[in-house]
């Protein structure tokens, strides 16, 4: 296959290429460095571009016959996109279009999409499943339902097939050592936990202890990039082998949830073998956070044949670890 993948020299994106390329696949990433690396699209033919720029969409289609696109680029902090919707609209929707109707242009037909669990807003049950209604309460979780809807509209008119993923909290690193999270500003809880045991931070904040939990932190559903990578590779497959096509859409997540305590504990248990400890400080609820977000996979599991390979904690703190000693032991 030859794969377009938009936003390959990101976190997430960068490990997909690597599972392409080992696959076989011949891959194209498209990135506009804004958060991704160079390095991290080391794999690959690495194009320098934004999706802003239909001339550069066209010269792009014009010369790679593409069987099918990822896309991986946009903005996911949730807190920006409250103080600034635009961006969000702008490249999560807008620029997402200009790569849709690019697609349509030059016929090609299948599209993986990375959507989020924030389309789903406040749940209303958990584990939460693909009937859940969704009713994003920031605009990165709109912006994110708007491309879903586009997707629809654009199988029913032009007949491009896709399957949106619904990821809840990604994690982890490569097993191999060679990708991981490298985000700034960092938001995310196990990176930041992490970075407080490697000492490139001061100490990691519990954002509140009073919410309707066992030990009244937080549960999130934490789901390793190798495992999110698996099923895109799946989902690709379905759609150019013809298995599915439509407009799909799968949660992708473990369907076990863990507390930020746990998550916490985990950390030292890892860390300590390198006798490294963490500093906790107790803080405010961060707004916005509901009290358990936790994926019902089962869809995904049933359609697509997808299995986590990685679903343990420990492992994912383990290879996050392995991944943070690199980048403490260069910063410092
Ligand atoms: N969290 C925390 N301290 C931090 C960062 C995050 O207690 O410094 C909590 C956060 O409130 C949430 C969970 O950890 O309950 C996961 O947050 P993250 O930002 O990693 O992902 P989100 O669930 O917001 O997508």
């Amino acid at each position: 296959m030859k794969v377009l993948v938009v936003g390959g020299a990101g976190y997430i994106g960068s490990q997909m290429v690597k599972q392409l390329t080992h696959a076989g696949d011949s891959v194209v990433v498209l990135d506009n460095l804004s958060t991704g690396f160079r390095e991290l699209a080391r794999y690959c033919e690495l194009v320098v571009g934004d999706l802003a720029d239909p001339l550069l969409l066209e010269r792009l289609f014009r010369k790679h016959d593409f069987d099918g696109v990822m896309h991986f680029a946009a903005h996911s902090l949730v807190g920006e996109s409250m103080q600034d919707p635009g961006k969000y609209y702008r490249n999560n929707v807008s620029n997402t279009l200009n790569l849709l109707e690019a697609m349509v242009r030059h016929d090609v037909k299948y599209f993986i999409f990375s959507s989020t669990a924030a389309t789903f807003g406040e749940p209303e049950y958990v584990p939460i499943d693909e009937v859940h209604s969704q009713r994003p309460i920031n605009p990165y979780g709109a912006s994110k339902l708007m491309v879903e809807r586009m997707l629809q509209d654009f199988h029913t008119a032009h007949g491009l097939s896709s399957v949106s993923l619904r990821y809840f909290n990604a994690c982890g690193a490569d097993p191999e050592g060679e990708i991981g999270e490298c985000h700034d500003p960092e938001t995310h809880l196990i990176p930041l936990i992490l970075q407080a045991a490697s000492g490139r931070r001061k100490s990691i904040t519990v954002f509140g202890r009073d919410y309707p939990t066992e030990d009244g932190t937080c549960i999130r559903d934490y789901i390793h990039i190798e495992d999110l990578c698996s099923a895109h590779a799946q989902a690709l497959e379905a759609l150019i082998l013809g298995h599915k096509q439509g407009a799909l859409a799968f949660n992708l997540g473990n369907g076990k949830g863990y507390s930020v305590q746990q998550v916490i504990e985990a950390v030292q248990l890892v860390v300590a073998e390198d006798g490294c400890n963490l500093m906790i400080e107790e803080g405010e609820r961060r707004p916005g956070d509901p009290a358990k977000l936790v994926a019902d996979a089962s869809l995904a599991k049933r359609e697509l044949g997808w299995q986590p390979q990685y679903a343990d904690l420990e492992t994912i703190v383990r290879h996050a670890w392995a991944w943070e000693k690199q980048r403490a032991s260069l910063v410092k």
